[in-house]
């Protein structure tokens, strides 16, 4: 199994909803997301999947997150802005166009990492 990463940094800002009965005060942060993708081997070039349309997808799916205000961006209008929700937000949205850009057999999103802070991340993983 062979796995790779890209990581982008994208400054935001949220207020979660709901927090201990309130909402947050408006604040940002500098997140940072790591997508990982995971593949039984690599292809006929000698990789598992090639970085350079995989980081166009990350710039094109962050694009969207970047320099918002999250509680306004679909679907965080709805969904509450945590680090573990944008994880998934993330997942959901790699899988669907990740497939695609291995032609030769499957690989998939195996792994989203959100960071609020340095220090602080949350991960989301498939079932
Ligand atoms: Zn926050």
């Amino acid at each position: 199994m062979f796995e790779v990463h890209v990581t982008a940094t994208f400054p935001a800002a949220h207020a979660l909803r709901n927090y201990y009965g309130k909402t947050e005060p408006i604040h940002g942060h500098n997140w940072r997301a790591r997508i990982t993708i995971a593949g039984p081997r690599v292809d006929s070039m000698g990789m598992l999947i090639d970085f350079v349309p995989l980081q166009k997808e990350m710039g094109r799916i962050i694009g969207r997150l970047d320099h918002q205000f999250l509680n306004e961006v679909p679907p965080f209008d709805e969904v509450n802005p945590s680090a573990e929700n944008i994880a998934q937000y993330l997942w959901e949205q790699f899988s669907a166009s990740i497939p695609a850009m291995q032609p030769e057999f499957q690989v998939g999103v195996s792994r989203v990492e959100v960071w609020e802070t340095d220090n602080c991340s949350a991960v989301y993983l498939p079932k």
